[in-house]
């Protein structure tokens, strides 16, 4: 965590910005298509990387380009610790490493990669450990039609990544409508979350009191 810093306003901001991380993006681009087969737990467990989307169904370019020619393609995201250790590899090897999960996982494009691709992201992907949170500039402050929002802004409420700038952002512009003279109404409210399950929530009052007892690690720094 760093204290922010905002030339001019010196301790004016309270709060502290989280560390950042690197982040990586594959692409890989198949002649086959990953359907039917695939291993039923998915990435889930194991894989090298954090998340994955399937351009090729969901995005112009790519779906063009699978319709001409059957193939298939797949952007992968790394993020956090396993970001942190293909830090230390080289391009080929952590493409390599990639694509095999990616070829175990969807079976029918094994062995059939035609092009890939590696961006290297500079650190800027929030470093959310225990205890963040608690740290973070809030949305309001103490200065006059000065708001916050975005990946690092405390949402007053859980969300994470994407939904925390919605959410952060519809906060800041519902809280400057007035002092501007717009009007709020015209800014959509942000959506109640759901509240967590009964077992959660006996999960939870069960850790707290834990905590409370000492029992458990305080969290919150
Ligand atoms: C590889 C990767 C995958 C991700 N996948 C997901 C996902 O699947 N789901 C999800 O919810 N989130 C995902 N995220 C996180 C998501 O992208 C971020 O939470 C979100 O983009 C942060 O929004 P933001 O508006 O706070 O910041 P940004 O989107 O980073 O926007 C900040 C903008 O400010 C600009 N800027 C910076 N400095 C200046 C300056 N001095 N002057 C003018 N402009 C400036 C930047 O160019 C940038 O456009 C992913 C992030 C990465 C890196």
């Amino acid at each position: 965590m760093k204290a922010l810093q905002v030339d001019g306003l010196p301790d004016v901001l309270r709060g502290e910005t989280p560390d950042a991380l690197p982040s990586h993006t594959v692409r890989f681009w198949f002649s086959g298509r990953p359907a039917p087969e695939r291993a039923s737990n998915g990435m889930v467990t194991g894989a090298f990387v954090n998340n994955y989307f399937w351009v090729s169904t969901i995005q112009r370019p790519f779906i063009e380009w699978a319709d001409a020619t059957g193939g298939s393609a797949i952007e992968c995201h790394q993020y956090g610790a396993i970001a942190e250790e293909a830090e230390g590899l080289s391009d080929a090897v952590l493409l390599d490493r990639c694509r095999r999960d990616v070829e175990r996982i969807w079976p029918g494009v094994a062995g059939t990669c035609i092009h890939q691709h590696l961006l290297r992201s500079p650190p800027g992907h929030p470093d959310f450990r225990q205890g963040v949170w608690s740290r973070l500039p809030r949305v309001r402050t103490e200065l006059p039609n000065l708001t916050l929002c975005g990946d690092w802004i405390d949402p007053d409420r859980h969300s994470f990544f994407l939904e925390r700038c919605a959410s952060t952002g519809l906060e800041a512009a519902r809280s400057l409508a007035l002092p501007l003279g717009l009007d709020v109404n015209a800014i959509p409210p942000l959506l109640e979350p759901h509240p967590p399950s009964a077992g959660f929530e006996a999960y939870r009052t069960f850790a707290q009191a834990l905590r409370r007892r000492g029992l458990l690690p305080s969290l919150d720094r």
